[in-house]
């Protein structure tokens, strides 16, 4: 495992995922929350109206991967993108190899908010 950023700016090695590219600004993204630890994003194929993901700008496939210091701001993250897109009813999901459905091989947390009644009345996401 290697810290993304690490990655480019001091070793300039291929990406190790698409999101270390995300996180490097290699492809483009629609960021919603970034700090030292994490960076959070609409998903490019949403289930769900404001469906995102958050992400550890550390580099690791699995879960169990992840050291734990880059573990802590995930949830918290998760929990805001949850607390701003206004949905009453949503789901947390990570998903761990390919057999649990996991197609990216970073670790991702998804927020999929569920339809809500406030529909409309949505508050903004947090600034970037
Ligand atoms: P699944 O596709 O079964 O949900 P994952 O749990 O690995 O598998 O989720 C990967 C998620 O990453 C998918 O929801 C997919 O739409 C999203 N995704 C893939 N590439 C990008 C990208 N470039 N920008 C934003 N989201 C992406």
């Amino acid at each position: 495992a290697v810290l993304c950023t690490h990655v480019y700016s001091w070793l300039k090695l291929a990406a190790r995922s698409i999101f270390c590219k995300i996180i490097a600004g290699q492809i483009p993204s629609m960021k919603l929350y970034e700090d030292d630890e994490v960076l959070a994003f609409l998903d490019i194929g949403p289930i769900a109206k404001r469906h995102a993901l958050v992400i550890p700008k550390y580099h690791a496939a699995k879960l169990h991967e992840l050291p734990d210091e880059h573990l802590g701001r995930l949830l918290p993250v998760a929990k805001r993108l949850a607390l701003a897109s206004g949905a009453d009813e949503y789901n947390i999901l990570q998903n761990n190899g390919r057999g649990a459905h996991q197609q990216v091989d970073h670790v991702h947390f998804h927020m999929i908010p569920k339809t809500s009644p406030k529909e409309g009345l949505i508050i903004e996401w947090p600034a970037t």
